[in-house]
């Protein structure tokens, strides 16, 4: 017979946007006692506007950063690279074809555009090269920065904004009140990351994360006594979301994230796992 727990799951997380494909899951929610976020389209939209074009290497125009980070990001589905393609289609800067393009799981992008070996890449991937930031780069904290990088040089960079998804802060009133620890973790600056985590009041965050450390991240918490939930939507993801006790992919995922997850949050929004785990704990407390 199929466990009444397991019936009431699958009912239940049907109607709200979660797909359990562990079936202890359900269980071992009433348990988490952390989780940790990412932070693009899951706390927050993952809608990106541009808002800044920065030459930094004044040999090119704001135009031919603009053009030469459009030709990788057109063959990208990160949120980051929808919104610089939609600010080039503003334009009537014409894309150029890429060749050889390549994603660098977690930090960019990268392909030769005309001769040239052209990157679109992470803080974290400037602070590994040791190149340094500019100041000015992060003179916004609401805003995402990501660098292009032209034959190892760095030419300019890219800002965009994205916000708050309104569910994150409801959600995190839930953890809270349950006594959950909710942490974020983020490829993205730290200013942006600070911001994002002091007005959703998260109890900490991790920024400039590169894909290896979200693992350690993971473990670190479970070492202090945690019971760790976690969320990622990428390929990278898939290691922590295995050592997570409980791993969420969120959104379509990927199939590799998706495979190692617990559960998948369908419409990737927090608020689903907040129902989940007080639906975990009202379950459980009938059933005792
Ligand atoms: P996050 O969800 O925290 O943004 P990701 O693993 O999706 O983490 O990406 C980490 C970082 O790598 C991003 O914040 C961004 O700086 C960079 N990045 C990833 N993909 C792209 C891309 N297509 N274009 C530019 N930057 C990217
Ligand atoms: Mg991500």
């Amino acid at each position: 017979a199929i466990p009444l727990v397991v019936a009431i799951s699958t009912a239940v997380s049907a109607q709200n946007g979660l797909l359990i494909r562990n079936r202890t899951a359900f269980e071992e929610s009433r348990k988490i006692s952390a989780i940790l976020f990412d932070k693009t389209g899951t706390l927050t939209k993952g809608d990106f506007g541009v808002t800044r074009i920065e030459s930094v290497d004044k040999q090119y125009t704001t135009d031919e950063i603009l053009r030469l980070a459009s030709a990788l990001e057109q063959s990208s589905e990160h949120p980051i690279a929808v919104g610089i393609i939609k600010k080039v289609k503003e334009t009537n800067v014409s894309i150029p074809n890429p060749e050889n393009f390549n994603a660098i799981t977690g930090k960019g992008v990268e392909a030769k555009v005309e001769g040239k070996q052209v990157k679109v890449v992470s803080p974290g991937y400037l602070r590994d090269e040791k190149i340094t930031i500019p100041k000015d780069a992060y003179s916004d904290a609401s805003e995402t920065v990501v660098f292009v990088l032209i034959d190892g040089k760095l030419a300019g960079y890219i800002a965009l904004a994205d916000e708050i998804r309104p569910e994150s802060a409801n959600a995190i009133k839930v953890f809270k009140k349950n006594n959950i620890k909710v942490f974020m973790a983020t490829g993205d600056n730290e200013k942006t990351a600070k911001a994002v985590s002091e007005k959703l009041g998260l109890d900490g965050y991790y920024a400039e994360v590169l894909p290896h450390q979200k693992v350690e991240i993971v473990q670190e918490l479970q070492s202090e006594g945690e019971f760790v939930a976690m969320t990622g939507d990428g390929v990278n993801d898939a290691p922590a979301l295995a050592q997570a006790n409980v791993g969420v992919a969120v959104g379509s995922g990927s199939d590799i994230a998706a495979e190692t997850a617990d559960i998948i949050l369908v419409n990737s929004n927090p608020q689903d796992i907040a129902n989940l785990i007080l639906f975990g704990k009202a379950t459980y407390n009938k059933m005792i």
